[in-house]
């Protein structure tokens, strides 16, 4: 018999997405695999986004993970449970270890077998500055653990499709293009995150080997130069470079965030976490690299640019 999947963050079918880009992903590629049913979580059943699940098969349930009354109904009767949190809706970290409390609380109190968690590293633990967005899901990770959850934590890494979304290139007065990353001539793991949908299911599949496990995914690990250049030779005649600035300045730029995601980017140089392109394409041998990925998406990409 097929088994239930509640998927968070999942309100997203169509590309380019500008929401629920990981449950999105992961709901697609239950939907693809018939021992698989999917009931996905919004907080609005009747948007567009939402009408799209059910039109590719999904059921679509109303819940908020703000509301922890709300979460036994949409887990009763899963086999399993994908989580997302979304620290940038409203950049506020005790807001999100609150909400990654409660799911975790709501899915052993409804015997769900199998969680998948996208936690990430608590950075003020392992590098002793604070990285919010990293940390709460950190602390959500020792939660799950600390309640004995049945759980697999992934950590997504970059996407690819930030470049549509959150980290454009910025447009300099001379014409090219700039990648706004600091990562100071290091390598950073990136991936398709739509693409680790298929990585996520090969989980659900294999509870008994990554139960208690951590997997952190990647699917290409270049230099923001080699980026750069990639963006560069397919959407040729424009000409992208990486920037030159520092981390640290970075985390000095003031919006809302930029201090979290300059430690980010240092955490990631200094420490090189854990992703790993092997294991990656173990579970999803058909993951892009950027060259691929780019190659596929050059319309998406020049629609985004100014
Ligand atoms: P997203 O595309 O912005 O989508 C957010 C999704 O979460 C939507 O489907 C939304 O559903 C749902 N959601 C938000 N608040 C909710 C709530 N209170 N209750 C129930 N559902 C809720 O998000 P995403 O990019 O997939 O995930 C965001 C997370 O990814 C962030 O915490 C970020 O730190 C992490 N992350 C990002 C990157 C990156 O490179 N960008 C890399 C690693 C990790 P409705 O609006 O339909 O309710």
């Amino acid at each position: 018999m097929a088994k239930l999947i509640t998927v968070f963050g999942a309100t997203v079918t169509t590309y380019p997405p500008v929401s629920g880009i990981q449950g999105g992903g992961v709901a697609t590629a239950l939907l693809e695999d018939q021992d698989f049913k999917v009931r996905a979580v919004t907080r609005n059943a009747s948007s567009d986004k939402a009408k799209a699940l059910q039109a590719i098969g999904a059921e679509v349930v109303t819940a908020d993970l703000d509301d922890p009354s709300s979460l036994g109904p949409a887990l009763q009767g899963a086999h399993g449970v994908f989580v997302v949190t979304n620290y940038w809706e409203y950049i506020n970290k005790e807001r999100e270890i609150k909400q990654g409390k409660a799911i975790a609380d709501a899915s052993k109190a409804a015997g769900v077998m199998h969680v998948v968690f996208s936690g990430l590293e608590n950075v003020q633990k392992i590098a002793g500055v604070p990285c919010p967005h990293y940390d709460s899901k950190g602390q959500i990770e020792e939660y799950m653990t600390s309640i004995e959850l049945p759980v697999t934590f992934v950590r997504y890494p970059g996407y690819y499709e930030n470049y549509i979304s959150a980290h454009k290139p910025q447009k300099q007065e001379d014409g090219t293009y700039i990648l706004g990353v600091p990562m100071e001539g290091a390598a950073l793991d990136y991936a398709s995150a739509a693409d680790m949908g298929p990585a996520v299911r090969a989980i659900f599949k294999n509870r008994a080997e990554r139960l208690g496990r951590t997997v952190g995914f990647s699917a290409d690990k270049l230099t923001i130069q080699q980026h750069a250049e990639i963006l560069s030779k397919h959407l040729a005649p424009k000409v992208f470079k990486a920037s030159d600035m520092t981390a640290d300045a970075f985390a000095q730029l003031g919006f809302p965030g930029a201090d979290s995601l300059g430690n980010m980017f240092k955490f990631f140089r200094l420490h090189n976490p854990d992703r790993s392109v092997e294991v990656t394409r173990q579970l999803h041998p058909a993951a892009k690299s950027f060259d691929t990925w780019v190659s596929e998406n050059k319309e998406a990409l020049l629609n985004a640019l100014d």
